[in-house]
């Protein structure tokens, strides 16, 4: 009988032998507490024994990895009382001294005749050789050509050797396993089997066997979170019932969205002519729109997102944009507000006595947030309820319970992965006649395609990969000196004189509106008084009320303000062509993603732009953020960035609640797998969508995506 893993996530890990209580205990600390846990509790890499400097090769000054024995070790203290331990080690081609600084524990690690790993760089002390604290890793008496070096917490008591041992009886134990792969599809893919990838991954003969049961493996993940996602996907495909909506007469998208249309002052571009397409196709159908449009910054993405809203009430129903604050909500409203300015509806209450003669009415936009005054709100939802408002822009608030619409045909969710799992839930429970509206998810930060798979995989994706044309290139530079900052007060004046105008972003603090609050006002006061004395300089942030905020938006849209001193607040929606100079203070403070985003407020016309990023970075990881966007003003390249400084952890992370099951994937690494594992997840579900046939595979879908995990998948 082939192994399931089903029955290794039933045996704790005491059923094996030398795992005691007090064991089980140490290994809990490192997340094993079944026999499943530890045989997905891979190597973090492998010691290659034949592939290793013999010590008598080193050169001194380069980095090496050598195997050695201990041969005796010593520790003291230096004259000021600091631990130094020195160790003497050999591989028999020659002997190296260890010096540990500040590591009193190596005293205890490395007792005579340890073989241990080194990896460091050779240097020369005193007439010998020696590395200075080097990475160890202890491998024990292990035997054979490849030796796996596990993650190890010697605080916690595991030590590689021991994983290597427990697993090893585990394997012995196991036997062969059941494959949820058939041989053809094994073929196909050139895959081992499961048996011999969990023996090669933890035990293998040479480093391409270990690569080859890595790729196994990796599949094997992304397959499970593909199958889970697709299998979401088609189910709400084929249970949920939608609102077919009115997308013609002809390609046009119907009378509503044609007349938007004709009355933008430029021409749509390519990219939004297809992704509109895509949209209003999926709105013609009968089960719910559920898709992502991602799009750089500036590429569009408004014009796009109001035509769907339209496109819901051009068939009497009512469209909603969901912002994740109430500050990027207003600034939506603005925007879209400004965009539909006197926008007419036919007034269908008119249509019966006329028979649609043309008896119009203003199109109605409005704003609900927690901060719309009581008063106002409850005539709001009254207005809502009876369907006399169109199109509604707020935060999560309009989802809160006594919300009622007429009929919600559309909704648009400007995401920024801020919104969550239970919000999207509820605001499908808001159609009539139970009804799912159509959703929309906006992403202004482009993820790479591979992740946006994995993360988004229940939805269907549109890209604008296009910008406007007629965009110049916005040169981005690094002021980290004050020495550098003259020159950026330097420029923002000349361009202020030049008849243009800037944006100052103040300081981001995470912690508190109002202490963000309180030092714009004072950068704001400081630059009044100081290098931007003489020029007209707003101030936005947060806690100016919104009718003010209308105000200073206006006069700087007018050209009434030469400089917007601002929050973050005008990370969205905020549209003033003739800005040609963003200036971030502190910039090191901001995330990449961020970062693109308010440069994005300029470069929106004609002229030439800049963007400065003010101050220092203060950790290596705020540099590389900085100099990613001096090089770059590519979203896409931006966010691949963004993926490697954070790592995949933190892109999942902010959408998944329980732990990851990537363990040996990498979003990152094996994206050409993720791309596979979506084509085969297809496959597989839509031959046989309870996965009867592939049972094995369902059940390791469930037991691997517990319930915890499978919450982040059901966005929606
Ligand atoms: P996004 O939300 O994708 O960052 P916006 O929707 O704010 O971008 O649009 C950015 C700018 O481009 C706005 O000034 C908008 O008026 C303008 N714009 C949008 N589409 C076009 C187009 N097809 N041609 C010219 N300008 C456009
Ligand atoms: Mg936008």
């Amino acid at each position: 009988m082939s192994r399931r893993l089903s029955q290794l996530a039933a045996l704790p890990v005491t059923e094996l032998k030398g795992v005691g209580d007090a064991r089980a205990k140490a290994l809990a600390k490192v997340g094993i507490a079944t026999v499943l846990d530890l045989l997905t509790y891979y190597p973090r890499r492998y010691i290659d024994r034949t592939n290793q400097a013999r010590l008598a090769d080193l050169d001194v000054g380069e980095e090496a990895t050598v195997l050695v024995k201990v041969v005796h070790t010593t520790a003291r203290r230096t004259r000021n009382g600091k631990s130094l331990v020195t160790s003497d080690v050999s591989d028999g081609s020659g002997h190296l001294r260890l010096t540990f600084f500040n590591q009193p524990f190596r005293e205890r690690q490395l007792k005579a005749g340890t073989d241990v790993v080194l990896f460091g760089r050779t240097e020369v002390f005193q007439g010998r050789r020696q590395m200075t604290n080097p990475v160890v890793d202890l491998i024990g008496d292990r035997t054979g050509r490849i030796v796996p070096v596990y993650p190890q917490s010697e605080k916690a008591g595991v030590m590689s050797w021991d994983i290597a041992r427990f697993v090893e009886e585990t394997l012995r134990r196991a036997g062969e396993f059941a494959d949820p792969l058939d041989e053809p599809m094994r073929r196909r893919f050139g895959f081992v089997d499961r048996t011999v990838a969990f023996h090669d991954i933890h035990a293998p003969e040479s480093m391409k066997a270990a690569a080859d049961a890595r790729r196994r493996l990796v599949f094997d993940e992304l397959l499970r979170v593909q199958v889970e996602l697709v299998q979401r996907k088609r189910e709400l495909e084929r249970t949920a019932v939608g609102v077919t909506h009115v997308v013609g007469p002809g390609e046009a998208g119907g009378p509503l969205v044609e007349r938007f249309r004709d009355r933008l002052p430029y021409d749509l571009t390519g990219a939004q002519q297809r992704t509109l397409g895509e949209i209003l196709d999926d709105l013609g159908r009968g089960h719910p729109m559920h898709r992502l449009l991602q799009g750089d910054v500036g590429a569009g993405k408004t014009v796009v997102a109001v035509s769907a809203l339209l496109a819901a009430v051009q068939g009497g129903h009512q469209g909603a944009l969901m912002a994740p604050t109430e500050v990027l909500a207003e600034q939506h409203h603005l925007g879209i507000r400004q965009l539909l300015d006197g926008f007419t509806v036919p007034d269908t209450d008119d249509d019966s006595l006329f028979g649609g003669a043309g008896l119009d009415r203003p199109l109605r936009v409005v704003l609900l947030t927690n901060r719309t005054p009581a008063g106002e709100r409850r005539r709001l939802l009254a207005d809502l309820a009876a369907g006399s408002v169109d199109l509604v822009i707020g935060t999560h608030a309009l989802i809160s319970d006594g919300i009622e619409f007429q009929s919600l045909g559309v909704v648009v969710i400007d995401e920024q992965h801020r919104f969550g799992v239970e919000q999207r839930a509820a605001l499908r429970a808001k159609g009539r006649g139970g009804a799912v509206p159509d959703v929309l998810v906006m992403t202004a930060t482009p993820i790479p395609r591979t992740a946006a798979m994995t993360v988004y995989g229940d939805l269907d994706v549109s890209v604008l990969d296009e910008l406007p044309p007629g965009r110049t290139p916005i040169v981005t530079r690094w002021a980290r000196s004050e020495l550098d900052e003259a020159e950026v007060w330097e420029q923002v004046r000349a361009e202020v004189a030049a008849g243009r105008q800037a944006y100052v972003v103040c300081p981001l603090i995470d912690e508190s509106e109002k202490l963000e609050a309180r030092s714009a006002e004072e950068t704001h006061a400081e630059l009044t008084a100081g290098e931007l004395s003489g020029l007209r300089v707003g101030l936005l942030h947060g806690r100016v009320p919104a009718a003010d905020k209308d105000t200073v938006m206006e006069a700087f849209r007018r050209g009434e303000l030469d400089v917007l001193v601002a929050t973050t607040v005008i990370e969205v929606g905020v549209d003033v062509p003739n800005a040609t100079v963003m200036v971030i203070l502190d910039a090191a403070r901001f995330g990449i993603a961020q970062l693109h985003q308010l440069r994005g407020r300029v470069g929106r016309g004609a002229d030439a732009s800049q963007c400065w990023l003010v101050g220092e970075a203060t950790t290596p990881d705020g540099e590389a953020r900085l100099e990613a966007l001096v090089r770059s003003t590519d979203g896409f390249e931006l966010a691949e960035v963004d993926l490697d400084l954070r790592g995949e952890g933190t892109i999942m992370g902010e959408r998944q609640k329980g732990q990851n099951d990537l363990k040996l994937a990498s979003l990152r690494r094996d994206r050409e797998w993720v791309v596979k594992a979506r084509e085969v997840a297809v496959e597989l579900v839509d031959a046989d969508p309870g996965l009867d046939r592939h049972w094995l595979l369902g059940e390791e879908v469930e037991l691997l995506l517990g319930d915890d995990d499978a919450e982040f998948l059901l966005k929606g």
